[in-house]
């Protein structure tokens, strides 16, 4: 089963919705595929603080949910579906939908964003969906009035450490180095609540328990000579150390990064290949923000429209 496109767009997060909602006033017709999370990462956000717009703010599953609205409005053929394969070596690029179905399309917009990453423990697996979670808006209600950690020291960490904070009756916050990376204001959050406890310089060994998690073995200061081992009692682990750009299908035509990241043409969303553009985080490593991941989105668009002129398509 094949079908033939102008504009391919691939994901549904700020910058995917943004492309869409562009090239849809651009009469190109898009067709969108959602991918495995519609909406993308901020459906596990709270609160959105920060993006322009909304002074009051607004949490993310409305943000997103208000973009796909924008997006149908203008036409925009909003689908669900997973890009499973790629063909990007010649135009028409041939793109595998769940398998099966191949969309051919003279322009493609890869906004697949990125995945949350784990520490690569045997026990995160274990106790996968019975204590271990990379989302705590998405399972922090599970733990009202118990124990959790949250492994990280970046915004996410602390977001989700002062969120969780809220439910649970305490949190350790741990952190490999003796400082977080986070920005000042979510510093001052943790650092000032009660319920959060911050262990610097600690690494997890692994989790314990029956079943589900009632434990952490943690090691401080590893490697130097006051090096000690230290036991937590958690009933939730909670990972917010970063993430995967989900460019895995596109690598054979697409150039990455060593971590997987889309080069672009700086200033630009262009790929190395001309028709293919790639917006929000997946090809950012610096900013990814939803208004940074927008604006890309949009770019993303109007090259695409210009290509298409340019080629007479
Ligand atoms: P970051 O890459 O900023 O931080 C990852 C954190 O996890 C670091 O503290 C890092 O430690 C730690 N870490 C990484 N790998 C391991 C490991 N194997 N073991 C232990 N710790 C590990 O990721 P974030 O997801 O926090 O943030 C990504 C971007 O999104 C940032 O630009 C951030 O500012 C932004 N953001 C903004 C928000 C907002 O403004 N509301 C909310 C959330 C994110 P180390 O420091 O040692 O490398």
């Amino acid at each position: 089963m094949t079908e033939k496109v102008r504009c391919l767009i691939i994901g549904s997060g700020p910058a995917g919705y943004t492309a869409a909602i562009y090239a849809s006033r651009a009469n190109l017709s898009p067709v969108l595929y959602e991918g495995m999370q519609p909406g993308g990462q901020l459906t596990t956000t709270n609160d959105v603080e920060n993006f322009p717009g909304y002074p009051a703010g607004i949490t993310g599953p409305e943000l997103m949910e208000d973009l796909k609205k924008q997006a149908v409005r203008f036409g925009a053929d909003i689908r669900f579906g997973m890009a499973t394969a790629t063909d990007l070596s010649a135009s028409p690029f041939k793109v595998t939908i769940d398998g099966e179905k191949i969309i051919e399309t003279d322009t493609l917009i890869i906004s697949t964003g990125a995945t949350a990453k784990y520490l690569g423990l045997a026990d995160e697996t274990k106790y996968a969906g019975s204590g271990v979670s990379a989302c705590a808006t998405c399972d922090g209600f599970f733990y009202r009035k118990r124990k959790v950690a949250v492994v990280g020291g970046g915004d996410t960490a602390c977001e989700e450490a002062t969120y969780l904070a809220g439910l649970a009756d305490k949190v350790f916050l741990i952190v490999r180095k003796p400082f977080l990376r986070a920005s000042k204001i979510m510093q001052e959050r943790v650092l000032s609540n009660p319920k959060i406890e911050v262990l610097f310089e600690h690494e997890t060994l692994g989790l314990t328990g029956d079943k589900v998690v009632q434990g952490a073995n943690l090691v401080k200061r590893k490697g130097q000579a006051d090096e000690s081992q230290v036991q937590i009692e958690i009933d939730g682990f909670f990972l917010a150390i970063g993430h995967k750009p989900n460019s895995d299908i596109f690598k054979p035509w697409i150039e990455t990064d060593e971590v997987g990241y889309i080069k672009t043409i700086p200033g630009t969303p262009r790929t190395n290949v001309p028709g293919v553009f790639a917006s929000g985080d997946v090809a950012d490593p610096h900013y990814r923000q939803a208004i940074t991941a927008a604006g890309s989105g949009c770019q993303a668009a109007i090259e695409a429209e210009r290509y298409l002129t340019e080629k007479g398509i």
